[in-house]
Formats: C-alpha cells, structure tokens, sequence
C-alpha cells in the first residue's frame, strides 16, 4: 500500500493520538504489540513519531483499540497536553531553537503542562523577534547607501512604477495638470480602497489600511511634505507593486522608495510633467517652482520629482539634498558627480554638509522662503543650484536641487551673481576651526549634542520599523465596525 487514506500523515500527532487511544483503553505496549503481532520497541518508534505506519498496520491498530483509522490519524491533537508535547518537538526542531544548543526536553509526564508553555511562548517571541526587519545604525546606514547605488544607476527613473502609475490613472480621465480630489479617489477606488480621514490615528503611522475591508485611514490635517495626498498614494502604492510585509531593513527601504516613487507619478504623471518640462527648457526657464504649482505638490516632491525624469528625459544629470539647518543631510540623491560627505560605509544620511553649499547658505538668506540661487566651486567641479526651505516641516529643512555648470543654463536663476568655493572633505575648507579659535578654546568647551536620532539611531522592531503595532491594531479593531 502506497498511500495513506489521509495523505501526509503528520507522524507527529498519529503518535499522540495512538498512544492516548492506548492508554484510553488501559493497553500495555506490550500488549497492544501481542494483538497486532508487532515488538513493543516498534509501537514505541509510532507512539514518538519516529517512524511512519504503513496503512495496514494503522488498520491493525484501529481494529484492535476499537476505533476507526480516521479517529486514528485525525490531524488533530488528542488533548491539550499532547497538543503541547507535539508543539515542543516541532520548536526544538527548529533551526532558531537548534542555534541556541540546548539538551532536547523529553516532555516526559515529570515535566509540567504549565513548563512546556512557558518554553514555547519564549521560543515563539524569539523567533518573532529573530525574523523582523530590524537594523543597527550601520546595517541601516549601508542598506541607504546600496539602495542610492541603485538609483544612481537608473538615474533615479524606475519605468515599471511609471507604468504602474499610468495604468492607475488611465481609468480616471487624467489629461494633465494638477489630478483633482475626485481623480485622486477614483484612482484609489479604482483598486477597490475606500479613504476614511480620521482625527484619533496611531501617532506612529502616517496611514493604516485594514486588509480585511479594504479601507485606508487617513489623519485630517496637513502635513506640509508628506501632504494627504502624497500619504494616500503612497499607502495605495504599496498594494498595486504587489509589496509585502517587508523581510529585512533593506526591503522595507526598497518598498518605502518604490512607494513614494509611485505616489509622485501619480501626482506627477510621466506624460504631462515631461512635456511640461521640455517646453521649459526650449524656454531656458526649468524651475522646480513651476512644476510644483503646475502640479499642486509639496516643492520636496517636485524637486524629487525633477531627478526622476531629468536624467531620463532631458538628459540632465543633477542632485537633490534635504538637509537641516544644521547641515545635517537627511537625504540625497545625485549622478552628477558632486560629492556628498560620507562615513566609511558610504552613508551620506547624517553627515553634515559644507558651509558653503546652497542648501546651508540659504538658512543665512535674508529671504529664506524665495529660491536661493548659487554657483558652489567645488573639487570636483562647478555646480549650480537652488534651495528653498521647506515651509512645512517640522524643524526647517532646505531642499537643494543642483546641476553641473554647463547645464545651468537651462534653469531659472542661471544668472545669479552669488558663489561660493568649497573644499570639503578637506577639514580646513569648514569643519576645523580657525587657528586662532582653537588655540583659544580647546579643552575649554562642552558642548551637549542634540541627537538625530529619529535618523542614525537603532531603528525600532517591528514588521514595520518605528510603526507602533499595538497601537494599529487597537486602532482597526476599535473601527472595524464604524
Ligand atoms: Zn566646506
């Protein structure tokens, strides 16, 4: 006989199920063994599931214990201890369980029901633990600068989200300009979401979608950058990429950029913005401005924005940098050449920016909300950019777009008188203190840093790093039923 009447027999609970039949019925192995002609050595190899039955020895068994085979290999177990007991040798089977090196535990009848939970609730939060996308400050650090190597290469236009937001807007009736409200949700119930805008949301998300009935919770209020539009497609972009529950740090990079790529070719369609573009530049008058009041988007994602389709499109190279008004860099993309600061994994997120670079000069502008233009003569070459302070974020963070000299020419504010000379890396450029300061000062200042945390520091557990699971799920079980 090949096969058995319930195909992949779990070994496992047969064992448990036969050896509480047995003893139900107050059977001896040595007695059940003379009643089927079988050694009670090899009942005992069934009874701990180590050894497979043939059909015709569970047959044997069951009409000896006056049961039927399917009572016999039920796949399910026979009591809550023996539930127990087949849990316990699945998780000292488990690879995770194995690394730890310990002694297998017979879960002989000594050892107590309430010992075996205590084991299998610990190796259960050990293996949760064990399998979430967490990241030190240097695993986070090179992840960024793989996935900027990335980008860099595809000169940051990644065609298959661009088909993926043209797709999403074809229904909808888009023929250019800003996508209206009613545009907006149609596309969103176009893939079967409805939007629900909340005031009580999870302060650790910015959106969160219950699966089970395809809404997407929104907080009511304005966000300066990430604009509830922007979250919205964002939030939608995950689910029409076909993304799912990120398995390490740098997936969840991956997606969160394919993500917010998706949101700003929706916002920003390919079609419309690069003809809009290439008739600025015939104009020699490109500006990031522009496109962000053409498209009604946040001036960071229209910058963004730029780096996507110039490269591709109009055959510009450029860089794009957020930083604070400290210098330090939150984000940067750049295949112009221009040379950010990086630490020795080639992160450049946290590395603050020379002092003379236009996305620092701006915060000493006397107008820092109108475009900053500058040339910046660098080592590895001329470049010319505009910042603007982004009005709606929290601590005030400069958006600098740049591009190489030649090609300045192009753009609004090509004809600025402003420039500056920077020879960063080299600490006598900015970063060492003159002379005459230091001989002055030295061992005599302590300073108390401000931390960044919320960027260099180890990014918190979860499925979803920083993303208060807790929280969520009292959040989508408290609405369910609204
Ligand atoms: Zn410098």
């Amino acid at each position: 006989m090949s096969s058995f009447p319930n195909e992949g027999l779990d070994v496992h609970l047969f064992g448990q199920r036969l050896r509480h039949v047995r003893r139900a019925r107050g059977l001896t192995l040595d007695a059940l063994g003379k009643r089927v002609g079988r050694a009670p050595s090899v009942l005992s190899l069934l009874e701990n599931g180590r050894r497979e039955p043939k059909l015709s020895l569970i047959e044997a068994l069951a009409s000896a214990l006056g049961v039927s085979v399917d009572e016999l290999t039920r796949r399910e177990a026979p009591s809550r201890r023996a539930q127990l007991e087949i849990e316990l040798d699945r998780a000292q089977r488990d690879p995770v369980y194995a690394g730890l090196g310990l002694p297998y535990l017979h879960p002989g009848p000594r050892v107590p029901s309430e010992a075996i939970e205590h084991v299998l609730a610990l190796f259960g939060e050990l293996r949760t633990q064990r399998a979430k996308p967490t990241a030190t400050p240097e695993e986070a650090r090179v992840a960024n600068a793989e996935l900027r190597a990335m980008m860099r290469d595809r000169g940051n236009y990644f065609a298959e989200v661009e088909s993926a937001a043209a797709r999403a807007l074809a229904p909808v009736g888009y023929s250019g300009g800003a996508l209206s409200q009613g545009m907006l949700l149609s596309v969103v119930s176009h893939h079967g979401f409805a939007v629900r805008y909340v005031q009580d949301l999870p302060r650790s998300a910015r959106s969160v979608t219950d699966l089970r009935n395809r809404r997407i919770y929104l907080r009511q209020e304005s966000l300066g950058t990430h604009t509830p539009r922007a979250v919205l497609l964002q939030t939608l972009g995950h689910f029409v990429l076909g993304h799912s529950a990120p398995a390490d740090f740098a997936e969840f990079l991956r997606q969160r950029v394919q993500a917010n790529y998706f949101a700003a070719a929706v916002l920003v369609p390919e079609h419309a913005a690069v003809a809009f573009l290439r008739h600025a530049r015939e104009d020699k008058n490109l500006s990031v401005e522009d496109l962000r009041d053409v498209f009604s988007v946040s001036y960071e994602m229209a910058a963004h924005r730029f780096t996507n389709l110039a490269t591709h499109h109009l055959d510009l190279r450029c860089h794009f940098v957020r930083n604070d008004a400290g210098g330090i860099i939150y984000k940067a993309y750049e295949n112009d050449g221009v040379v950010f600061p990086a630490d020795a994994t080639g992160a450049i997120e946290g590395q603050r920016m020379c002092r003379f670079w236009s996305g620092r000069q701006i915060f000493s502008a006397a107008d820092r909300f109108s475009p900053h233009y500058q040339y910046s003569d660098t080592p590895s070459g001329t470049y010319w950019c505009v910042a603007s302070v982004d009005p709606g974020s929290e601590r005030g963070s400069a958006i600098t777009l740049g591009v190489r000299f030649d090609d300045a020419r192009w753009f609004r504010g090509r004809d600025t008188t402003r420039r500056t000379k920077s020879n960063c890396p080299d600490p006598s450029c900015c970063q060492r203190p003159p002379a005459r300061l230091a001989a002055r000062w030295d061992g005599m200042a302590w300073p108390s840093a401000r931390a960044h945390s919320h960027i260099l520091s180890a990014l918190p557990s979860g499925s979803f790093p920083g993303v208060d699971e807790a929280d969520i799920y009292a959040f989508l079980d408290a609405r369910e039923h609204d």
